[in-house]
């Protein structure tokens, strides 16, 4: 039989285009003597092979043992073909018809190969800040369309010199089908502006590295946006881009030339390294060393650094002129997303940057840097953004085509298909209008290159939430409401491939509960489609609403009272001291009439409550800052916990009076802030974990599922997936998509499905 001559087809679905299968396949075919044709198609790649029985199957062999570096196969299918008597083996032109189930490659990092070019003086794309091969390069941020070929991607305006096109052209090259193929001759270049948009002469590189070097701020067009880039060692520059950028506290994030630089200024562990350097180079939290030799108001008041490596070959460019670690912070004004184009940053941040370094290379879709870090064993998402999207995660089961919209801070939406989910890069907060069109064009423009039409939309249960609102008016199709909380648990099942029920613990700043309250300490029992809330937090007042969220006074004022009524007045705590006795007033008086003051159950305002009786900071200036200070300051984990109580019932409520109270005696005892903080977060642990053994004495359930963003507190996340393993249950955390907002529309997408699933098994 192995001396016969046949045909078959194999069908390779996955990561297959724009990733240099196809010659992969070409040189394959044609290492095995084969003649045929391969051909990217809009589900994946077509291959059709005539040759020896005995050749076809080592060939089939090789294709699924040894991919492309960047490829991700998920399918190979094959069957016998007839005979076709091709007389060698080509590349075919692009099919564009029938389902578009293809998958698109995310941007990946300058590979090596093309660094050793960029930097010799005898290659002709010496220096050229846009090399780029089929194994590395922009991808996601520059497809408008699919298949994946020039004229649907953002190099459609730049036509090929001879030799480009040749390398193009030869499935021998690196750059064969490359897309984004260039060089100086025909591709996109840089060009130097100052912030009244007129040309600065030289090299507009070397030009923009000497202005940092002297202490200017200069917008860098990058791969999915603009950052603001500043020498990380110049104190009166990073303070100057943080008033400029009207941003107090929040760290801004690094980047350095090389592992080298960025061990002099943060402790980089085995794990940390391998994030550094891996393909999709997101940001990655490392603890700073101390001292540093960068400017402290890089990242004040934090134990961390936000730090990557080069990803474009700009950036290498740039930082190859001799920084130790440049800010490269988003091009943005708070609360705005990135910039994009040219015109949108001259306009929106000619009050920010001295420079603007450019390209007329378009972006087609925004994404911003991804931010990770490694705790209790595991990679964390902060962000899933660039790099990472849009690979999707694969799902237990298949689901109808939904979109689900998310939330409405740190904002990202999902489409499903199949057993797949396709997380969007991070879309951001939608309170501000530019950020909700961008939420809409994302939503279109997956739904375009990913071809699905939702049948169903998920969305959060608050009625003033931007993406509710967006889901609520769509047509044609059906929505389904999912309670915050439960999305959050069902989102942590969905990325570890589990079924209910399971004890969730769902500890997030706010949610809209199904009482129509805030909830935030939330225990829940969460079987697919439904869920049961079996503990929460005792409710406190908000006074003020939002104001409570800016300002943690408010928050310690509302726990005092809640505890002491009207002798919190005389208690001499900082707090206490330190603001207006009529401010105090106010807020007593407003909790009192329940004026302005709903109830929550929050995690979230616990920890700005507890940051605001230890006085450490009035105002805060981002969601989440001053449960981020308390943290920090946490002493040893050895601390003991203080005692604790819940209120048994149909739904246990526990008890914050009694906390409070031992917190108020430490601090009028001189106990220090630290040892306080880690008596906290101790108690914290030790009584939901105590919680947890209750809820399993009566059901039986043994699986503890960790989600909300106060879970990116590493000292909460690492203590209870230590204690919770010791009481010998299993515990379940994100490790592919964000604790926060940001991972929340994975899990309103499982539960529409779910609930689609019950409506049909019904219809049965
Ligand atoms: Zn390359
Ligand atoms: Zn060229
Ligand atoms: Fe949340």
């Amino acid at each position: 039989m192995t001396g016969n001559f046949a045909a078959r087809k194999v069908r390779v679905n996955g990561i297959v285009q724009g990733v240099g299968f196809r010659p992969f396949v070409y040189q394959l075919a044609r290492r095995h003597g084969l003649r045929g044709e391969v051909a990217n198609t809009p589900d994946g790649v077509r291959i059709h092979v005539e040759g020896l029985c005995r050749d076809i199957d080592a060939f089939r062999r090789d294709l699924g043992d040894h991919p492309p570096p960047l490829a991700q196969v998920t399918e190979i299918v094959d069957c016998p073909d007839p005979v076709d008597g091709y007389t060698d083996f080509s590349i075919a032109a692009s099919q564009r018809h029938a389902t578009r189930s293809t998958l698109i490659s995310p941007d990946v990092c300058v590979c090596d190969d093309c660094l050793e070019e960029l930097f010799d003086p005898r290659d002709r794309r010496y220096r050229y800040p846009f090399i780029n091969c089929t194994n590395c390069g922009p991808r996601y941020t520059i497809i408008e369309d699919i298949p994946y070929d020039r004229p649907a991607t953002a190099m459609q305006g730049f036509t090929m010199c001879r030799r480009c096109q040749a390398e193009y052209d030869d499935p021998g090259d690196r750059r064969f089908h490359a897309q984004p193929n260039a060089c100086a001759d025909c591709g996109p270049q840089v060009a130097l502006y100052d912030r009244r948009r007129r040309p600065v002469a030289g090299d507009a590189v070397e030009t923009a590295a000497d202005l940092l070097k002297r202490g200017k701020i200069v917008a860098v067009k990058g791969l999915g946006g603009f950052h603001l880039a500043a020498d990380a060692t110049n104190a009166a520059v990073v303070s100057r881009l943080r008033k400029r950028k009207n941003r107090d506290k929040k760290p801004f994030a690094l980047m350095s030339y090389r592992l080298a630089d960025i061990v002099r200024y943060a402790v980089v562990r085995a794990f940390e390294q391998e994030l550094l350097t891996c393909p999709q180079r997101p940001i990655v939290l490392l603890e700073k060393r101390t001292p540093n030799p960068l400017c402290p108001q890089v990242a004040p008041g934090n134990r961390y650094f936000g730090v990557m490596l080069p990803y474009t070959p700009l950036h290498y460019l740039l930082l190859g002129c001799g920084f130790s670690a440049l800010v490269m912070t988003s091009g943005n004004r708070a609360h705005e997303p990135l910039a994009i184009e040219n015109e949108e940053a001259f306009g929106r941040l000619s009050d920010i940057a001295d420079y603007f370094l450019v390209h007329n290379r378009p972006i087609i879709i925004r994404s911003d840097d991804s931010i990770v870090r490694i705790a209790a064993g595991a990679t964390r998402f902060a962000r899933r953004s660039r790099g990472y999207v849009p690979v999707p995660l694969f799902l237990k089961t298949k689901v109808p085509p939904i979109l689900a919209c998310g939330g409405e801070l740190k904002n990202t939406v999902c489409l499903s298909m199949e057993n797949r989910a396709f997380l969007s890069q991070h879309i951001g907060d939608l309170e501000n209008p530019a950020a909700g069109r961008f939420f809409e064009n994302t939503i279109a423009h997956m739904q375009r290159i990913l071809d699905i039409r939702p049948e169903m939309i998920a969305h959060d249960l608050h009625p003033d939430y931007l993406s509710t609102r967006y889901a609520r008016q769509q047509t044609d199709v059906q929505k389904i409401g999912v309670q915050h909380h439960h999305a959050h648990i069902a989102s942590c099942m969905a990325e570890n491939g589990i079924d209910g029920p399971v004890i969730g613990l769902a500890f997030d700043g706010s949610g809209y509960g199904g009482d129509g309250r805030i909830w935030g300490g939330e225990v829940l029992i969460v079987e697919g489609h439904r869920f049961r809330r079996v503990a929460h937090l005792a409710e406190v007042a908000l006074p003020g609403g939002a104001a409570a969220i800016r300002e943690p006074w408010r928050m310690a004022v509302s726990y005092l009272y809640a505890t002491f009524g009207d002798d919190l007045r005389n208690l001499a705590l900082p707090v206490i001291r330190k603001i207006d006795s009529r401010k105090i007033d106010v807020i007593v008086a407003m909790i009192a009439k329940r004026v302005n003051s709903p109830l929550t159950s929050s995690m979230g305002r616990l920890f700005d409550g507890v940051a605001g009786l230890l006085g450490m900071r009035d105002r805060v200036s981002y969601e989440g800052q001053a449960a981020m200070e308390l943290e920090m300051l946490a002493g040893s984990d050895q601390a003991a916990a203080y005692d604790f109580e819940w209120a048994d019932g149909d739904v246990r409520v526990v008890a914050l009076a009694p906390l409070v109270r031992q917190v108020v005696r430490d601090i009028l005892t001189g106990r220090p802030a630290a040892e306080i903080s880690a008596r906290f977060h101790r108690t914290l642990i030790e009584l939901f974990t105590a919680l947890c053994e209750t809820i399993r004495a009566e059901s039986g359930l043994k699986r503890v599922v960790l989600s909300g963003g106060v879970f990116q507190n590493v000292r909460l996340l690492s203590g209870f997936v230590r204690i919770l393993a010791q009481k010998k249950f299993d515990v379940y955390t994100h490790k592919k998509v964000p604790a926060n907002d940001g991972g929340l529309c994975l899990g309103q997408l499982l539960v529409a499905a779910e609930t689609a699933a019950r409506k049909r098994l019904r219809c049965v």
